[in-house]
């Protein structure tokens, strides 16, 4: 049940990012693009009603073309909302206007996004392109935690966004090494070690806290803080305290890395994987890890590629389906307009077209034009195809290597199987 609710928000996530995309390169020939953002609170007639006067006040706009335009969007919008008595639990963004499409054809749309955190703000505007701003922030990745590598020479600190390492910086110790040198005396040289020591644990816990403590909404998005190192110096900075209490009272916990610079980072967020699961990065890795390992073995049970997943899944051999969230393309039910003939193929649909650019030929039995049936975005329709079967899916991000891998060298869609196929 939980995989089920998990997946459903990396769907929506992915749908929502997707429509975004779409509408940021839509384009007006002049400032006629309306986008009109209502907070939960707002009632609707104070919307209709400023709607009404913008409407009024298009006498004034001096292109006959934009006037037209802008007028015929502002329609659409207000018999759009005769449907709601107040807005939606979250709000409710509405863009809509006359926007150019591919070549010289031009098409009045309207897109009414529902959003996955509350809206709180409200915005008319016209313009020759769409206000998204405030709907991308809610894209960014919300959770934060704090990653430390250290040991008694060196030390290296930074944040673990969503998916992504972001090295911030270090400090290096004068620690003398643990060979005195001659003439010493042994306890004289001990004693000058734990003050050089516990100078650079201070310098270390004073810096790394300034940094997460700076962060913005840190009570509220700043999850907590990983410890890396060899023992037993990640243990004697935990106990000695150096941290601001903040950020101490929030160690997730200690984890043994070997390099405590910069790429002690990764190898971090590698050993935490067990105590950051759930996060998407650590679930998403796993995912693609295992299918790295399959790959490599001589029967493994990895499968990629479009055609050999629709075999395995057809014959319900795929146990976890890895689609990417990069996925761009379209499944087309293609059928002549005169014969019986029917066929599928996948396009791809490039920024700034749409499936009516794609030229889809004429028939090979009867050579009467070819006409679109369906078109179907691929994730919903391998995912349908993986329901049936009872497969997982994973919608995998390209915020880590691995999942940036399963766009580039597989085409974005992958499997693990739960036997090996000939496919
Ligand atoms: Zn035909």
């Amino acid at each position: 049940m939980a995989e089920e609710v998990e997946m459903d928000d990396a769907r929506k996530r992915y749908e929502f990012k997707k429509t975004l995309e779409k509408l940021q390169l839509q384009q007006g020939d002049g400032t006629e693009l309306i986008t009109l953002y209502i907070p939960p609170d707002k009632q609707i007639y104070d919307v209709t009603n400023q709607l009404k006067d913008e409407f009024g006040q298009c006498a004034n706009i001096k292109s006959k073309q934009t006037k037209t335009n802008v007028q015929s969007a502002i329609s659409s919008i207000l018999s759009r909302l005769k449907y709601y008595k107040r807005p939606p639990e979250k709000g409710m963004a509405v863009f809509c206007g006359t926007v150019r499409l591919y070549g010289d054809r031009t098409d009045l749309q309207c897109t009414i996004i529902e959003p996955p955190e509350p809206l709180n703000l409200y915005m008319y505007r016209c313009s020759s392109n769409f206000e998204l701003e405030p709907l991308k922030q809610m894209l960014e990745e919300k959770t934060v935690y704090g990653l430390l590598v250290l040991d008694r020479r060196e030390a290296y600190w930074g944040f673990l966004r969503g998916n992504r390492i972001e090295p911030v910086g270090g400090a290096t110790s004068t620690v003398p090494g643990k060979q005195r040198k001659g003439g010493q005396s042994a306890q004289r040289f001990g004693r000058l070690r734990e003050i050089a020591i516990n100078e650079f644990y201070t310098k270390v816990g004073e810096r790394s806290s300034a940094i997460y403590l700076a962060e913005k909404d840190f009570f509220e998005r700043f999850k907590g803080v990983l410890i890396g190192g060899p023992s037993p110096t990640k243990e004697e900075f935990e106990a000695g305290n150096y941290l601001h209490h903040e950020i101490q009272k929030r160690i997730v916990g200690l984890f043994d890395v070997a390099y405590t610079n910069e790429d002690g980072l990764a190898e971090l967020v590698d050993a935490a994987q067990d105590a950051l699961k759930g996060m998407t990065v650590v679930k998403e890795k796993a995912f693609m890890d295992r299918f790295l390992k399959e790959l490599v073995k001589d029967d493994g049970l990895a499968a990629y590629g479009e055609e050999s997943i629709r075999h395995n899944l057809e014959i319900g051999a795929v146990d976890i389906l890895l689609l990417s969230g990069n996925l761009r393309k379209s499944r087309l039910r293609i059928k002549c307009q005169t014969c019986d003939y029917t066929t599928e193929k996948t396009v791809n649909i490039e920024a700034g077209k749409t499936v009516a650019d794609i030229t889809l030929g004429n028939c090979p039995k009867c050579t009467a034009p070819l006409v679109l049936e369906e078109e179907i975005d691929i994730i919903d329709e391998l995912t349908k195809l993986a329901d049936q079967s009872s497969s997982k899916v994973e919608i995998i991000s390209d915020d880590f290597e691995e999942g940036s891998i399963l766009f580039s060298a597989f085409g974005g869609i992958a499997a693990i199987l739960r036997y090996r196929t000939g496919y």
